[in-house]
């Protein structure tokens, strides 16, 4: 075991050290994984830098966080037996401490002398909006807006027959073995309900346009693979004004093969695993140019990368900062 190192909590870097002999461990998870197939370069950015842009999250990522926290307390309440009404309050109660920031864990860090944030939230759990009014805007979400869509998300499944059995449970195992490597794939799931058919994970999306989601995706096979189903439901929340609460809000299953599952678990995932390494061990991540251009706007780093390379370090200074360092699974999408 002496010879086996682990990235992921720290720094992908970190693998380096790791001798040409023993096998390698790799914590992996979605948000990495799906970034390795886009773009190495960011992948360094993001997950060994730890880079965030100054300017906040974008206004959708912002208002898509509020619905997530407004479901993790929401339903984490019907579970631990509190009444809808009640539930509902305390989901709209977390959710505007979202929208305002909690000032004691927000930027906390931990020393000797106190541990944890004395509110009792982990670190930067409610950590504020910075990109979206209360009132919206010709290109922005407003807030209240959101948390209206949210009250009346729970009114329209007031008589839900699907039962709540965990929220933002972390899930972790080991997907993947040879001589070369483990990959332990790790999932933090929205949420998990009982529908009558089964127990499924539920992923939670919020969106201004209605749209499909498409089944190429990491984190939901991943989830199907480590809840042992074939399906996880996609619980749709639009932000659009002009539709019923029928039309935007929707649970659309996304259904996988057992062959496409097994492609995914023994071809894909160590491919890119190893990929990973690789750029780690070369300490050299290349750019992608694929993804630059996204469907939600530009990578966050397209500046940077426009740089001369001797200049890139200036523009990084100038419009990003250092958060905190990685930890699969922190985040949402
Ligand atoms: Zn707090």
């Amino acid at each position: 075991m002496t010879d086996e190192r682990t990235i992921g909590e720290t720094n992908i870097q970190d693998i380096v050290d790791i001798p040409t002999s023993g096998k390698k461990n790799i914590i992996l998870d979605s948000q990495v994984l799906t970034s390795v197939m886009s773009c190495p370069r960011l992948t360094d950015f993001r997950f060994n830098h730890h880079l965030q842009a100054i300017s906040g999250k974008a206004n959708s990522l912002e208002c898509g966080s509020i619905v997530h926290k407004f479901c993790e307390v929401y339903y984490g309440s019907l579970i631990k037996g509190v009444k809808r009404e009640q539930a509902v309050g305390f989901g709209l109660a977390a959710a505007e401490l979202y929208i305002q920031g909690c000032p004691d864990c927000t930027n906390f860090v931990t020393t000797p002398e106190q541990v944890k944030p004395k509110c009792g939230h982990h670190s930067n759990d409610y950590p504020g909006v910075h990109n979206t009014p209360k009132d919206s805007a010709e290109y922005k979400t407003g807030w209240q807006f959101v948390l209206d869509t949210c009250d009346e998300y729970a009114r329209f499944w007031a008589s839900d027959h699907w039962v709540p059995l965990e929220v933002e449970v972390v899930k972790g195992e080991v997907l993947y073995e040879d001589d070369e490597i483990r990959i332990l794939w790790k999932a933090k799931l929205d949420l998990t309900c009982d529908t009558n058919q089964g127990i499924f994970p539920v992923d939670h999306k919020t969106m201004k346009q209605r749209r499909d989601t498409i089944s190429l995706n990491n984190q939901f096979m991943g989830q199907c693979i480590l809840m042992r189903t074939r399906n996880v439901f996609i619980n749709k929340i639009g932000f659009q004004k002009t539709l019923k609460p029928a039309e935007k809000f929707l649970r659309a299953p996304i259904s996988y093969s057992a062959a496409r599952l097994l492609e995914w678990q023994a071809e894909t995932l160590p491919f890119y695993a190893k990929q990973l390494l690789m750029f780690a061990e070369m300490e050299h991540y290349p750019p992608q140019f694929d993804h630059c251009e996204g469907k939600y706007g530009n990578c966050a780093f397209v500046g940077v990368c426009e740089s001369d390379p001797g200049m890139r370090e200036e523009e990084i200074k100038l419009n990003f900062m250092v958060g905190p360092k990685w930890n699969p699974v922190n985040e949402d999408d």
